[in-house]
């Protein structure tokens, strides 16, 4: 049997995944930041994690999951200036701080469970964890890591020896930069806030906390280092994002988890997703260009025809929308459930001795760093099979959607209810025959073709089929 490989962003490579203790495969999502709707292009990353999440299941492993949800500290701009996105939406909107973060992560969730995205283990808020993660600061402080400067503490990354192996910086050349661009109090533009402090003048946070080094609130990155080592323990297996956290956000998370743990490499696995192109660039939430699932809903798009959209991409792969392609999604998503549910009726039985092979080239796919695209190949090839009966089909397609999770197998509740409903309108039209109202019984059969079944009356009474 095949084994599943990842590719970890710390090597470059592909590497043969085995959980660290045997058994549970310990994973950490960074989650959304609650300020608005996430668009499509922040969903394909929960997709991402969704995939590898039911591909370690797959391979038999345990799976133990915790996303964020980022309700307080992710400024405007990476480089730590700029307004707290949290505090600038509360003011456009006209609601607290709080509210928003609970309206946008309720929306959230909803969306997940529309696509199918299995819930996490553990879902975790910054703000329900100032205490640890002042409890890091103060850790990497006592280890003289870190300096005060007017507004914060700022964690000094010229103490680190291995700061930016991840993303492969080159400090050298962003000194020079710094030296140009004169960036300001930090002592290197590479150097991030640790904990801010509460502006002096009069513009007061609605979300700030006391700390040793005044009142304030955490650095971004904070959060995911102190998190996830709370609920996965450190080191862990595999901690996911987008492509763009590589350079800063998760950078930042290894300096100050390694270095306040003591444990390196901290996370075993780095698995990163592409983006989602959205006509002109990325699709940026704070430019509020990107399109939500509502949106989707909105044009009568099934949401899991948009998890069949991004399922056609590698997740390594950037990806553009367009509004024909997610069409396009929708009718082949359309397609597949039809089969799916014809599927369901299915009793006629071949080539059972294919049906390894099948399952084989799957498996071999799924455990190619998680290749999607060639996975959903091998799922039409199974639907157009001429060799396959309708048994096997319905087999595979189960076993297949356990992975893809396009709710094929879900397939299985709708059949009997529709076959419930089509036997009782052929009730129906029976006793409007027996009545001899024609024009009833006509309308039902009428109905009926319309939904693609068709009505045969015979010697034993009335049978269908579809078309
Ligand atoms: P944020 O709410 O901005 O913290 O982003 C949440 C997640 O969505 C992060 O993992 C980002 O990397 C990811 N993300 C944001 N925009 C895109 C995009 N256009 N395509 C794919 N992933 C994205
Ligand atoms: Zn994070």
């Amino acid at each position: 049997m095949s084994e599943l490989c990842l590719y970890n962003t710390l090597s470059r490579s592909k590497e043969r995944f085995e959980p660290l203790d045997g058994k549970v495969a310990r994973v950490y999502s960074c989650g959304p930041t609650v300020y608005a709707q996430q668009h499509l292009g922040n969903l394909r990353a929960y997709l991402f994690a969704d995939l590898l999440k039911r591909a370690l299941r797959f391979s038999g492993f345990e799976v133990r999951h915790v996303i964020n949800i980022t309700d307080v500290g992710h400024l405007t701009d990476d480089a730590d200036l700029g307004e707290d996105k949290m505090e600038l939406a509360a003011r456009k909107e006209g609601l607290s701080a709080w509210d928003i973060a609970d309206k946008w992560t309720q929306v959230f969730k909803r969306d997940l469970e529309k696509l199918n995205v299995l819930p996490p283990d553990v879902w975790c808020k910054a703000t329900e964890h100032i205490p640890e993660q002042i409890e890091m600061v103060a850790t990497l402080e006592q280890k003289g890591l870190t300096y005060r400067i007017d507004d914060g503490v700022y964690f000094d990354t010229s103490k680190d020896p291995h700061y930016g192996e991840l993303a492969r910086l080159n400090l050298k050349a962003q000194q020079v930069q710094e030296r140009i661009e004169g960036a300001a109090a930090k002592r290197s533009p590479v150097d991030f806030a640790l904990w801010k402090l509460s502006p002096k003048d009069d513009t007061r946070r609605q979300m700030e906390w006391d700390s040793p080094w005044g009142r304030g609130f955490p650095g971004w990155h904070l959060e995911c280092s102190a998190m996830s080592s709370k609920y996965l323990g450190a080191p862990f297996d595999i901690h996911t994002g987008g492509v763009d956290h590589v350079p800063v956000h998760h950078t930042n998370e290894i300096a100050q988890a390694e270095n306040a743990l003591e444990v390196r490499p901290w996370v075993r696995f780095w698995m990163h997703g592409a983006w989602l192109m959205f006509e002109e660039g990325k699709m940026a939430k704070s430019k509020g260009t990107g399109m939500t699932l509502d949106q989707v809903e909105g044009r009568g798009i099934d949401p899991l025809a948009y998890r069949l959209f991004v399922l056609g991409a590698h997740y390594r792969q950037q990806m553009s929308f367009t509004d024909e392609a997610l069409e396009r999604a929708q009718t082949a998503y359309s397609r597949l459930v039809r089969h799916a549910l014809e599927l369901e009726l299915a009793q006629d039985s071949a080539g059972v001795s294919q049906v390894p092979g099948f399952r084989k080239r799957f498996r071999e796919v799924i455990n190619d760093d998680l290749n999607a695209p060639q996975a959903l190949a091998v799922l039409w090839e199974v639907v157009r099979s001429r060799q396959l009966g309708g048994v096997e089909k319905r087999t595979l397609l189960h076993e297949f959607d356990e992975v893809l999770g396009l709710g094929l197998a879900e397939a299985r509740i709708a059949a009997p209810e529709l076959n419930a409903r089509i036997e009782d309108l052929i009730r129906q039209r029976e006793e409007a025959r027996r009545a001899r109202d024609f024009a009833a019984s006509d309308r039902i059969r009428e109905e009926l073709e319309a939904e693609g079944i068709i009505l045969e009356d015979t010697v034993e009474g009335t049978r269908w089929r579809r078309a």
